[in-house]
């Protein structure tokens, strides 16, 4: 008999696997899921298994064998391993680079995957005392050894980035008793108290209940519920039966921000390991959680989008809380959901998945509609608070001081002088949008995008937010020598210091991702508003998630006018979410709150059905939006995005491709385009784009899958940077 043919998945852009010969020792049969070290051109690299054939399409002769196989025990299941091959084709990417993306860093490399603990090293007190300058003729030990004097406990990715080649050094310092070793358990230790659960209202037993009665085989819930109804505590008391009966239970939220929160309440109620996955941890301590997770030592997983693709042998339930957020997407390369994979794998793997939001996604809305997902619903708030009141503030032909209406500031004054807090919300960073010369009309354009710089005051400085680049403030106008460059609209950071000069006495904290980039810095804010430091919060959309504001009785949206008259089908959608996400972290417990929405469309019927009826009746308009223009959810999209530096490449490249699908003549697909993009230059490429919709996804599928393996062997395609994204969240 011949030796079985290896088909392999390697991290390449080409969509396809690669036959391999067995290495010259098997210490395990070949099964699909296990890694192999391979030769791959001139270099090596770390493969799965996929398949295992008996010919190739191949020469024997043109086979290379493996180098060697690195796991016996495969490190995917073939569940996984089915949803990755299902990944591959329904997003038309590249099988290797799918299976790289699921797998921790570390074993995309040549290293065992297991691990028992995490191994730290720190100067033992002889270490300590000694002089390093006795190391002279060692300036690795040396150097090995200052940082080990300075830094507390190290481990070994901390190292890598401090320094090359310190593992020799490393084994000699140990010999010489100067440094000691120690191994910590891969999972975050919690040794504080327990909560007792408290007793369900009906509308969380019949939700509870709902979970319970679908263990064991395929349903999708959605759980919808304001802020404050309770959907946490039925997670907890579903996940509580189904660790019970043995099973794991695979958690997604949206942002690494969440999790510590979350990760406190679950470890409060459950003594159980819980594995943490999410962007915040180095590799060692990913490939820890994860393959916790693997052996089935965790009983819970709580992680970020890419946790998906988690190993979990015993998996019972899958949980997606916040399941309307864009961060599920992944936005580069292999451009999945999280939160439709979670219904996907759920789907192939017999198991309930529980969807839960206050402000579901259309998407999500239409399935249960059209009753593909049972709707689970949680009316009031759990603690019996009411829920705050929505107002139009209608700001046409106001005056308004630096953004703020007569009738807000006055709202403000009301609500402070109650004790109260105030949150205001603006989803603008910088202080201004753009710099304008009031003598000549000059305004600050990146020179790499078609955008503006955003104007920061207190640094004086400008930055692109597309691009990052920077520059400081001209003292002069570039084009005039006026003098007069004034800041035109309004961010954050404006917002702020107008703020400072009538309600300082107040303190005044912002929220956004410049006044959070330094690590801790979002707790110290935290603390400051749980204090009472703080009683004006100014902020982004990062107020909008997650963190609960007690004392805040008053939110003013700013402009709630972006969202409604944007490009982008998705905008008004968002807006309203990101209204009612904002709205909900007030009058948490007995205040009721209150929320203010300026705008200068007052009888917009979107925003009016939002704020007269609910979040309900806003998406029931909007859906029917959505079906009037055949988008979807009524319609399925992929778009194929094209970007070079030079200005014809993308949109030649796209022609041909349009040309080529539509030669395709597959009936049901429209090709709209190609079209320059709204920003046709970012970060000095010129980018075009080509939208695929269909009413079905079947013939969409079907072009696609042709057209992908046409395209990798066009002559055009190689001089531009090219990417399908299948379900796009944006359109621009
Ligand atoms: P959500 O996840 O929908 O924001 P939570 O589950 O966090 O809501 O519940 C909000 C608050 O109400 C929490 O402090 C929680 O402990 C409390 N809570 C939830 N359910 C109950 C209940 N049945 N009885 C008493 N308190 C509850
Ligand atoms: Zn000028
Ligand atoms: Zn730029």
């Amino acid at each position: 008999m011949s030796a079985p043919i290896l088909r392999i998945a390697i991290p390449s852009p080409l969509r396809r696997l690669f036959d391999y010969l067995p290495p010259p020792q098997m210490s395990a049969p070949a099964i699909p899921g296990q890694r192999y070290l391979l030769p791959f051109g001139r270099s090596t690299t770390v493969g799965i298994l996929v398949d295992v054939a008996s010919e190739s399409a191949l020469a024997m002769e043109k086979l290379r064998p493996a180098l060697r196989q690195l796991d016996a025990e495969p490190v995917f299941d073939p569940a996984l391993l089915g949803l990755l091959r299902w990944c591959s084709d329904y997003y038309h990417h590249p099988p290797g680079e799918v299976f790289a993306a699921a797998l921790p860093v570390l074993l995309r490399q040549d290293r065992p995957a297991t691990v028992n603990g995490i191994l730290r090293w720190q100067a033992s007190e002889a270490g300590r005392q000694q002089e390093l300058a006795t190391l002279a003729r060692a300036p690795k030990q040396q150097a090995l050894l200052r940082q080990l004097q300075q830094h507390g406990p190290l481990d070994a990715s901390q190292l890598n980035q401090a320094l090359d080649g310190w593992r020799a050094p490393m084994k000699r310092l140990l010999e010489l008793g100067l440094v000691l070793e120690e191994s910590s358990p891969c999972l975050p230790a919690y040794s504080g108290p327990r909560d007792r659960p408290p007793a369900l209202n009906p509308a969380q037993q019949a939700a509870v209940d709902a979970i319970l009665a679908s263990q064991g085989e395929y349903a999708a819930l959605l759980l919808e519920g304001v802020t404050g109804s309770g959907k946490t505590e039925v997670y907890l008391h579903g996940i509580a039966a189904l660790l019970t009966a043995g099973r794991q239970v695979l958690v997604l939220v949206p942002e690494i921000g969440l999790t510590p929160q979350l990760f406190q309440r679950f470890a409060e109620r459950f003594d159980c390991p819980i594995a943490l996955l999410h962007s915040g941890l180095n590799d060692q301590e990913r490939l820890c959680a994860w393959s916790m997770a693997r052996s089935g030592e965790a009983g819970i997983v709580i992680g970020t989008r890419s946790a998906i693709f988690t190993p979990l042998p015993r998996l019972g339930l899958i949980i997606v809380d916040e399941e309307h957020d864009a961060s599920f997407k992944q936005q580069e390369g292999f451009r999945y959901s999280g939160r439709d994979l979670a219904v996907v794998r759920a789907r192939r793997e017999n198991l309930p998945v529980v969807l839960g939001s206050a402000t579901p996604s259309l998407e999500s809305l239409a399935n249960q509609q059209c009753e593909r997902y049972q709707w689970l619903q949680l009316p009031e708030r759990a603690g019996g608070a009411s829920a705050p009141a929505l107002r139009l503030l209608d700001v046409r032909s106001q005056r308004m001081d630096e953004g703020l209406s007569a009738p807000l500031q006055s709202a403000m004054r009301h609500h402070l002088s109650q004790g109260g807090q105030v949150l205001l919300f603006l989803n603008r960073r910088g202080f201004a949008p753009t710099l304008l010369c009031h003598e000549c009309g000059w305004v600050s354009h990146c020179q790499r995008c078609d955008a503006h710089l955003t104007y920061y005051a207190r640094s004086t400085r400008m930055r692109c937010h597309h691009c990052g680049s920077e520059q400081r403030v001209p003292a002069q106008c570039p084009d005039c020598g006026s003098p007069d460059l004034r800041p035109l609209g309004q961010g954050t950071e404006r917002l702020e210091q107008a703020l400072q000069r009538d309600f300082a006495e107040f303190g005044i904290v912002r929220i956004d991702r410049d006044s959070t980039r330094r690590k801790g810095a979002m707790d110290g804010i935290l603390e400051g508003i749980h204090d009472n430091q703080h009683r004006i919060l100014v902020g982004t959309q990062m107020l909008a998630k997650g963190h609960h504001f007690p004392n805040v009785s008053l939110v003013g949206i700013i402009d709630a006018d972006q969202g409604l008259f944007s490009q982008d089908f998705r905008a008004s959608e968002r807006m309203a979410q990101l209204i009612v996400q904002v709205a909900g972290r007030a009058g948490r417990a007995e205040r009721p709150g209150e929320v203010l929405i300026q705008t200068h469309a007052p009888d917009h019927p979107l925003l009016r059905r939002l704020v007269e009826q609910d979040y309900r009746a806003f998406a029931e308009a909007a859906l029917a939006e959505r079906h009037e223009a055949a988008m979807p959810p009524y319609s399925h999209l992929a778009l194929l995005r094209a970007e070079a530096v030079a200005l014809h490449q993308p949109m030649d490249f796209l022609q041909e491709v349009a040309g080529l699908a539509r030669a395709l003549g597959i009936p049901g697909v429209h090709i709209l385009g190609p079209v320059p993009a709204l920003m046709e230059r970012r970060a000095g490429r010129y980018r075009a784009q080509l939208l695929f919709q269909a009413e079905q996804r079947a013939p969409l599928h079907q072009l696609l899958q042709q057209l992908m393996s046409q395209l990798e062997t066009l002559k055009s395609a190689r001089k531009t940077r090219w990417s399908l994204d299948v379900d796009p969240v944006e359109l621009y």
